[in-house]
């Protein structure tokens, strides 16, 4: 009874991994086609001043969109764009749209000016020579100043291929644009790449962020990292930030800047204009109240 169980067993999972090998198929196919289809887009998520919350820029994340899959959220495809080397083309993409985009809305929302958008880059970019000239040529192409644009990175980038990292982000620096670690404190933390790369910015992971109001040590790491951070001379953002009690505790931190659903989820651009332009216009009444409160 015990070994028909087990064969039970052994054909429900083989046909399970069967499944999933051709749902991955099904979406590495779809995948291969979107860049060309149109089906990507980005959504921009608004980061403010932890003090004054002022807006100091947004992140571009990408949305796929797929008439057969729906919509695919990012942590979906990224994977298998990075395994398959479509997250070359994918980026290349992304750095381009980002720039652009964010120059047009500067053009229709003047408050956007001299603020900053951030883009997302993957490991594979990283360790791609076209990086550093796509950067170049989608500032050039947007007409955007490089101090305008930040990318982010993980930590697990940098340490995959130190040599190779250093060097691309000396050249990415050379640029002119700012360099920032995203989800920091989840990768295998090694200090030794904080003391060695030139970076601007450390974004303390969500799930630190999330934690703090309710446990002692996620509270003990988010301050951690912010005096860290500080006394490296990088800016500290908090990702996450889902209630005005979050934001309170981040500022009365030290902490730099903040973004999350509390203020703003990711939005279209229109939404996003809508966004803006609310928020400056009841900015000082806004001051301390983001939208969600706790
Ligand atoms: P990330 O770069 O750490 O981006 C932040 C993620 O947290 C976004 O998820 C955002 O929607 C979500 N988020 C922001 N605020 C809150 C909040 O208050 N609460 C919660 N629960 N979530 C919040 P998203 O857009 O699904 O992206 C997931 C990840 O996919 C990103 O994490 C990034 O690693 C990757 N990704 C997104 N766009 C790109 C891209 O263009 N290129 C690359 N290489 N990766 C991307
Ligand atoms: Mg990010
Ligand atoms: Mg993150
Ligand atoms: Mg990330």
């Amino acid at each position: 009874e015990a070994k028909a169980a087990g064969r039970d067993t052994a054909r429900y999972f083989s046909v399970e991994t069967d499944q999933r090998i051709s749902a991955r198929q099904a979406m590495e196919a779809q995948l291969r086609q979107a860049v060309a289809n149109g089906e990507f887009t980005l959504a921009f998520q608004p980061r403010l001043c932890a003090h004054t919350s002022r807006l100091l820029g947004a992140e571009a994340l990408l949305r796929w969109d797929n008439p057969v899959l729906g919509a695919v959220p990012p942590a979906e495809f990224i994977g298998l764009a990075e395994e398959t080397g479509l997250i070359q083309a994918i980026g290349a993409w992304v750095l381009q749209r980002a720039c652009q985009q964010w120059r047009a809305m500067t053009e229709i929302e003047p408050a956007l000016d001299g603020l900053h958008l951030s883009v997302n880059l993957s490991v594979a970019q990283l360790a791609d020579t076209l990086l550093v000239p796509q950067v170049q040529s989608a500032l050039t192409r947007a007409g955007l100043p490089p101090a305008c644009l930040e990318l982010e990175l993980t930590e697990s980038h940098l340490m995959d291929n130190p040599e190779q990292a250093q060097q691309q982000l000396a050249a990415l620096k050379a640029l002119g644009v700012l360099v920032s670690i995203d989800d920091f404190g989840t990768g295998y933390s090694s200090f030794a790449y904080l003391k060695r790369f030139d970076l601007d910015k450390l974004k303390i992971d969500q799930s630190f962020v999330r934690g703090m109001l309710d446990d002692e040590a996620a509270r003990a790491i988010v301050q951690a990292i912010i005096g860290l951070g500080h006394t490296l001379h990088l800016s500290v953002v908090a990702e996450g930030v889902e209630t005005l009690a979050a934001a309170h505790a981040l500022a009365a931190l030290g902490c730099d800047e903040l973004q999350g659903y509390g203020f703003g989820r990711p939005m279209a651009q229109d939404d996003f204009l809508r966004w803006v332009q609310g928020w400056s216009a009841g900015h000082e009444r806004r001051r301390h109240r983001p939208e969600a409160s706790a």
